[in-house]
């Protein structure tokens, strides 16, 4: 499949809709438009939007933008420890409006230590590789100092680029690629319509690995449902355990009403888990991990513990504690946990021991009627509102 660029003229600087969480800090440079095959049955963010590539010279202008308010922006920090806000709003102030989202873009990352950068949107290697590594060189020209720079790619792009491309695109600057595993089991990956097996997502990982980029292997919790959580969690662990990536990162299941999976549950044809199930799957997807030493991260507001965190295998015991903690509970202390962490109350297992979060979450729990035979159901509606 050939894919070639827009030719509209340029529209002024773009950003899309997401990042990884791990690139909070990163200047977003959006290459191309939305997702190319946008058909995942658990994916909201791109429904009902076209796929289009950027043209590079539109790209390098949004590029030529940041750089030249970083250079303001430094002339304006000189001899001081920080900018005040004052003085980052009448500089705002002064600039047409078609330069006010370049500007932000260009604080944010200022103020982040601009270190690295996050090529938008959903799978930026199916680009030429050609125009990939133009549009690399220019930022490390632009900004030499930069030492990271990171995107998203489906596996099915990765396992079609030849190895030769994909060194040369890591030559130009490209050191990190995050990758939706979501499943490294073929029935769940069939279910869910993610256009990628096993074999490929681990084809896929390996050479990513032999061009020395960073690895960023994404698993979805819950996505197989009650049927197929067994295989899902021994499955994916089991591609993980043979690409041995350098970041194994949850994100869990959540099922908004735009998506294909929520009909297939209204249907009967899907069945949720509780979040007790999940913590059970996440669990046996753990104790599966063998032989690696990836460093597993849980920093997703979607996942009810965050602090399943560490590096194999020897936070394995540390990393697995809070999981063992929370099925541990009766079910009214895991059903305020739920409240609570859900609500905001709590940010983890060790917040329960303090009496005023705790009484705020059974305030929470009496007032909106929440009780263990319900907590599910709600908390799947809460849920919806992060996604
Ligand atoms: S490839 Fe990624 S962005 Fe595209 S539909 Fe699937 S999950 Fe969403």
């Amino acid at each position: 499949m050939i894919l070639k660029s827009e030719t509209k003229a340029y529209q002024g600087f773009e950003q899309g809709p997401i990042r990884p969480p791990s690139e909070a800090d990163s200047l977003l440079i959006r290459i191309t438009r939305n997702c190319p095959w946008n058909r995942c049955a658990f994916c909201p963010v791109y429904k009902g939007t076209r796929f289009s590539i950027r043209p590079v010279a539109h790209v390098r202008q949004d590029i030529d933008a940041v750089a030249r308010h970083v250079d303001s922006l430094r002339k304006l920090s000189e001899g001081a420890d920080r900018i005040s806000r004052a003085e980052v709003q009448a500089y705002g102030q002064k600039l047409p409006p078609d330069e006010i989202d370049a500007f932000y873009a260009a604080f944010n990352w200022f103020v982040g230590g601009m270190r690295s950068v996050f090529l938008q949107d959903a799978n930026s290697l199916i680009i030429k590789p050609a125009d990939l590594i133009e549009i690399l060189r220019y930022l490390k020209a632009r900004f030499p100092w930069i030492s990271r720079i990171t995107s998203y790619a489906r596996s099915h792009t990765i396992d079609r680029i030849s190895d030769s491309d994909l060194k040369a695109i890591r030559d130009a600057g490209l050191n990190r690629i995050h990758i939706g595993m979501e499943s490294g089991s073929n029935a769940v990956l069939k279910l869910v319509e993610k256009g990628a097996t096993q074999e490929i997502h681990i084809r896929a990982g390996l050479k990513v690995k032999q061009a020395r980029m960073e690895l960023s292997e994404y698993v979805m919790p819950g996505l197989g449902g009650k049927s197929l959580s067994d295989v899902h969690a021994l499955e994916t662990a089991d591609a993980l355990n043979r690409i041995n990536p350098d970041f194994i990162r949850l994100r869990t299941l959540a099922v908004p009403d735009s998506v294909g999976l929520s009909e297939l549950w209204k249907e009967g044809r899907f069945e949720k888990l509780t979040d007790r199930q999940t913590a059970e799957e996440i669990l046996r997807f753990i104790e599966t991990l063998d032989g690696i030493t990836s460093f597993v991260q849980s920093d997703h507001i979607l996942n009810l513990l965050q602090e399943v965190e560490g590096r194999l295998p020897e936070d394995r015991e540390r990393m697995t504690a809070p999981l063992r903690a929370f099925l541990a509970m009766d079910s009214e202390n895991q059903c305020l946990f739920q409240v609570g962490r859900r609500l905001g109350i709590f940010s983890s297992l060790q917040d329960m021991r303090d009496a005023f979060r705790m009484e705020k979450a059974k305030q929470a729990s009496r007032q909106l009627g929440i009780t263990p035979e319900n907590v599910d159901a709600t908390i799947d509606v809460l849920m919806k509102r992060f996604i």
